[in-house]
């Protein structure tokens, strides 16, 4: 996708997208049990941050092609509908990229995000030299560990995003 493609970038959209969120909350069956999963799942992402930030730590600092400006990265419905339900609200804006700047959260220190907030393609996207160094450093067990509870963090948001759609009246 292309930075101009990327969805409800202006306030007017945002906060479209907000009163469709806080309507549709509202209308929901069993909200309480929309924002319980979302709890879980960032649970999940607080069990994986660690190791995340190991790898970065590793990598980043001497990374000559940063992926953070070479990719154009925004929040998807499933990104919204998750931080809905665990904190009601969404973020103050759409995530904003500048071609051969990159994303409006990368600071001096990496991403300016906690990693719950960030959208989940940054938690899940592992760069080759990051995969490398898991399978050097842990082995097959480490690697299958992190990437198994990825992709748990990934089913459960799809079935939150189902379950969204089943309960909407
Ligand atoms: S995650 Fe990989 S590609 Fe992205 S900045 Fe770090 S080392 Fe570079
Ligand atoms: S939100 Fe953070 S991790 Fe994701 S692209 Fe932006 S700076 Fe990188």
């Amino acid at each position: 996708m292309t930075v101009s493609t990327v969805p409800w970038q202006t306030e007017e959209e945002w906060s479209q997208v907000e009163v469709f969120f806080r309507g549709s909350m509202r209308a929901v069956v069993d909200s309480r049990g929309l924002t319980t999963a979302a709890q879980i799942i960032a649970s999940r992402i607080a069990d994986v941050d660690a190791e995340l930030d190991r790898l970065c730590r590793l990598h980043c600092p001497s990374c000559d092609d940063i992926c953070c400006v070479r990719a154009t990265v925004w929040y998807d419905f499933r990104d919204l509908l998750f931080l809905y339900c665990l904190q009601e609200k969404l973020p103050s804006a759409q995530i904003l990229s500048k071609t051969g700047k990159g994303c409006n959260h990368l600071g001096a220190q990496g991403c300016a995000l906690p990693r719950v907030e960030r959208p989940f393609v940054c938690t899940w996207y592992l760069c080759p030299a990051q995969r490398a160094t898991i399978r050097w450093n842990g082995g097959e067990r480490v690697s299958v560990d992190l990437i198994s509870l990825l992709k748990k963090i990934q089913r459960q948001r799809r079935d939150l995003e189902n379950r969204f759609f089943e309960r909407v009246v």
